[in-house]
């Protein structure tokens, strides 16, 4: 049993997985605490393409591929550019960031990768069981990643949706982007009953990544996703081009309580956790900052499941998606208010969870008195 039981284990060696090991390596604290990361994959390529944003000299800036200061949003009626500051828009591809912490934090002392699937955890107050293709291991402190959509999917009470994608790294033969301004998106598509949008990284002039998007509840099949980037790219007069690479994402986006699936010796975390902003699908940056709470709290040795992520922002997330799912058709309309009647900084700084209440309420108030009787609609579903 000795050798089988860590202080730590980490399950899964993916975003969360890896910065969390990365924090708890770095802190003096844990220094003696043993730790086991389970990751069943070889974690070397890019397998995904992490955006976000954040103000100038961030920890990882030495790894971004880009990096850009404005942005700009479209839709029929509105078309609108933006300085990002105080924020920069960042591009991190996975493969940078899995070598670099391979590299610095997997050899440490008291700590073990094991390449290995693992096949279910089971808990209980004292301790946690994972099991694994290579054998069984124990912890008071299991953190898991390995998302299991099961429960989710088995449930009524909170929609889920899905921000669903495909990207194309493309490189054209004649200068078509602008290099300095993304398109955060691009509403002016035929929405097909859904809400659907055009999302362009440009790299330089002549590359970018392309991505056709939904939030919605059904996966299109791969190739409606690329019907959609081609006939955008016609639209825009891009016919000459190749496409270097491909990405493909589902990301959920839901209110679901995963901390209901914690235990005093088992914490979720990312995706699994919960900590996938529902509104709008975006995890990295509130990966990092709920490591940097789960930290100290988990220096105080309290039961894991006293940790918690809920805030008032995921009560508006809630009606948000209980709007969103309900009128899913309409879905660009509130994202088009939002945009016109609002700095874009405050709906980044909302979507970070740092408006005042006095700021949210402009928010709200950004919407059409129809609109606004949709979120009325759902709130009173969720009180009564
Ligand atoms: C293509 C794509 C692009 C994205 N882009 C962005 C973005 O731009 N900005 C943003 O904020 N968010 C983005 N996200 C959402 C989110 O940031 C990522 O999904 C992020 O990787 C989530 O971190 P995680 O640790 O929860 O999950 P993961 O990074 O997926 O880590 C889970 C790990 O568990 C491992 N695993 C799974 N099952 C098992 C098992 N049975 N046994 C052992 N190991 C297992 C997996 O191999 C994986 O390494 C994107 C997601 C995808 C898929």
């Amino acid at each position: 049993m000795k050798q089988n039981y860590f202080d730590f284990i980490i399950c899964g060696g993916g975003a969360s997985g890896l910065l969390l090991l990365k924090a708890l390596r770095e802190d003096p604290f844990f220094d003696d605490h043993s730790i086991l990361l389970i990751e069943k994959e070889i974690k070397n390529t890019n397998d995904r393409t992490w955006c976000y944003w954040e103000t100038p000299s961030g920890s990882f800036d030495p790894l971004l591929s880009k990096k850009w200061n404005h942005a700009q949003f479209r839709s029929e009626k509105l078309n609108q550019e933006f300085d990002l500051s105080p924020y920069q828009y960042k591009m991190l591809r996975s493969a940078e960031l899995y070598k670099k912490l391979h590299k610095e934090f997997l050899k440490r002392k008291k700590t073990t990768y094991l390449k290995a699937k693992i096949n279910d955890i089971k808990t209980t107050e004292q301790k946690s069981e994972v099991l694994t293709s290579k054998g069984s291991f124990y912890s008071i402190r299991v953190l898991n990643s390995v998302f299991n959509p099961k429960a989710l999917l088995n449930q009524k009470k909170y929609p889920v949706l899905q921000q669903h994608f495909v990207g194309w790294f493309i490189k054209t033969k004649n200068p078509c982007f602008d290099e300095n301004k993304i398109l955060f998106m691009d509403f002016n598509i035929p929405q097909e009953n859904e809400t659907r949008f055009l999302y362009v990284l440009p790299q330089d002039k002549y590359s970018a990544l392309v991505e056709f998007t939904l939030f919605s509840e059904k996966l299109l099949k791969f190739e409606e996703y690329e019907k959609g980037i081609r006939s955008y790219l016609e639209t825009k007069g891009i016919t000459d081009f190749v496409v270097e690479d491909k990405e493909q994402g589902i990301i959920p986006m839901t209110c679901f309580p995963f901390e209901k699936f914690n235990s005093s010796s088992l914490l979720h975390i990312g995706t699994s956790g919960g900590w996938t902003k529902a509104s709008s699908g975006f995890t990295f940056m509130n990966t990092i900052r709920n490591i940097s709470r789960l930290l100290p709290f988990l220096k105080t040795e309290k039961p894991l499941n006293n940790f918690s992520v809920r805030n008032r922002f995921r009560f508006y997330d809630l009606l948000f998606l209980d709007v969103l799912s309900r009128h899913n058709s309409k879905g660009s309309q509130l994202f088009i208010r939002m945009f016109e009647k609002n700095p874009p900084v405050r709906i980044f700084r909302f979507l970070d969870d740092k408006t005042t209440f006095g700021e949210e309420l402009r928010i709200l108030n950004s919407f059409s008195l129809k609109q606004k009787g949709w979120f009325l609609k759902a709130l009173s579903q969720r009180i009564f």
